[in-house]
């Protein structure tokens, strides 16, 4: 049935016109593939844009395994400056970086206002020292309060929006990553976070890297994401992909989750300037 099979194409074609904007490099130094293999992945699935937000560098003695280094910086922008030149007429390439809060002192602060970058990507990892997302460190969470960590990472997360720096607000609700739940509901906590971004143009990333992790659900909840719809906050996608195979990691679940919830649109982003993209 050649007719029906240019049908089924072409709503495959529409049902993927998004944004991945949460994706990975090699020189972080967990993820892998060349920024090459994630483009060829999001021409394949027929993604109107692909962004890389690799780690910004982390404190010496914090980063080893998990940031690029201060002098790799430089060679992260030219490498995903040479694709975007590339693949120009192909697809749309935008350069970002996913930028601890608050130890964000090792990334220096002349890259917070670079014009050649597209967007930041604010992330909270760290409580104190504590790598809180890192699963060779999850015993923690055995030995603390849970609502007390939700409590202070919640807090961090109103910091980080207070700065102005980000354009992008990583993963909400990561504290859940390895299934840790907390006993009340921190609805009040999200409530505000939501008022605080209202109508503004830092956008709320859909991460799907939850579904990949014990927890199994998205960053953040589809709850969450009810209470940012009512709070008119813009969101955003993201796969969180550390490997090209992930690149759009379940975005047509996930834009069935941002209708249901009433979005019509998302967030793209060039050089700082947000635009709606069509859900
Ligand atoms: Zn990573
Ligand atoms: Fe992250
Ligand atoms: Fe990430
Ligand atoms: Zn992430």
């Amino acid at each position: 049935h050649p007719q029906r099979d240019i049908l089924l194409l072409l709503t495959a074609r529409l049902l993927m016109r998004y944004v991945d904007y949460h994706n990975h490099t090699y020189l972080c130094e967990h993820a892998t593939g060349m920024p090459e293999e994630y483009i060829r992945r999001a021409l394949e699935l027929g993604l109107a844009e692909i962004g890389f937000s690799d780690h910004a560098p982390l404190p010496e003695g914090l980063r080893e395994g998990i940031t690029m280094r201060p002098e790799q910086i430089e060679t992260y922008i030219a490498l995903i400056e040479e694709q975007r030149e590339i693949y120009r007429d192909r697809i749309g390439i935008r350069i970002g970086f996913e930028v601890d809060y608050p130890l964000h002192d090792s990334f220096p602060a002349s890259y917070l206002t670079d014009n050649r970058l597209d967007y930041l990507i604010g992330s909270c990892h760290f409580l104190e020292d504590w790598a809180f997302d890192h699963p060779d460190f999850q015993e923690e969470f055995h030995r603390r309060d849970i609502d007390g960590v939700y409590q202070q990472y919640y807090g961090i997360l109103n910091g980080l929006i207070q700065t102005g720096h980000f354009q992008i607000l990583g993963h909400l609700d990561l504290v859940k990553k390895f299934g840790h739940r907390s006993l009340r509901s921190f609805e009040d906590e999200i409530s505000r976070l939501g008022r605080a971004l209202s109508g503004g143009s830092l956008s709320v990333e859909l991460n799907t890297a939850g579904l990949r992790k014990p927890v199994g659900e998205i960053y953040p909840s589809p709850r969450i994401l009810e209470i940012l719809f009512e709070n008119n906050v813009p969101v955003t996608l993201g796969s969180d992909s550390h490997l090209p195979e992930e690149v759009g990691y379940e975005f047509s679940r996930a834009a069935e989750i941002l209708r249901s919830c009433g979005y019509r649109s998302i967030s793209g982003y060039q050089r700082k300037k947000r635009y709606d993209v069509p859900l």
